[in-house]
């Protein structure tokens, strides 16, 4: 059994994962709305990301035997007010999950939970990623997105994502 706090919050996680999926679909939909659609195929796989996230998160209490609570998954909070914008707000979201990934980590620290915080360790490394991943989209998207044509080439390469499944196996 896990520490109930470490526990909870862990349970917790699985609904933040799939809010960043519903999130990041939303996201897909309003560029693929604008005929985007390599923009939202970055965005589709992103939540597809996000639900393999949720998974892993479900899995390790179901392995370490813990019931899992699934709760509602709240409705998308972001306002889709332009493309950069919308580029902005998924930076923002991936550094809010790093705050909550490193929440949990401190948890499972203060009560030497070297499972859990081993556990924690590809998370910790994927999020330094997925920020990475959205600040480049950003400033791409400053350097050629107010241009047709380069706007036109950068959607291509958007395009030309392809899903893969996560490293973590449990
Ligand atoms: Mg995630």
């Amino acid at each position: 059994m896990l520490n109930p706090k470490v526990a909870e919050l862990l349970n917790q996680q699985i609904n933040k994962e799939f809010y960043s999926a519903y999130l990041y679909l939303d996201f897909a939909n309003y560029f693929i709305d604008q005929e985007l659609n390599g923009f939202g195929n970055w965005y589709n796989i992103q939540a597809q990301e996000e639900r393999d996230h949720a998974m892993l998160f479900l899995q390790y209490l179901q392995n370490n035997g813990e019931k899992v609570t699934l709760e509602a998954i709240a409705k998308p909070d972001v306002a889709l007010t332009g493309n950069k914008a919308v580029l902005e707000a998924g930076l923002n979201h991936e550094r809010y999950v790093t705050s909550l990934i490193h929440a949990i980590y401190e948890a499972a620290y203060d009560v030497r939970d070297f499972r859990t915080m081993q556990f924690l360790d590809w998370f910790v490394k994927e999020q330094g990623e997925e920020e990475k991943n959205a600040d480049g989209m950003v400033k791409k998207f400053e350097l050629y997105g107010n241009d047709p044509k380069s706007l036109y080439m950068l959607d291509s390469e958007m395009a030309a994502r392809v899903y893969s499944a996560p490293s973590l196996v449990l």
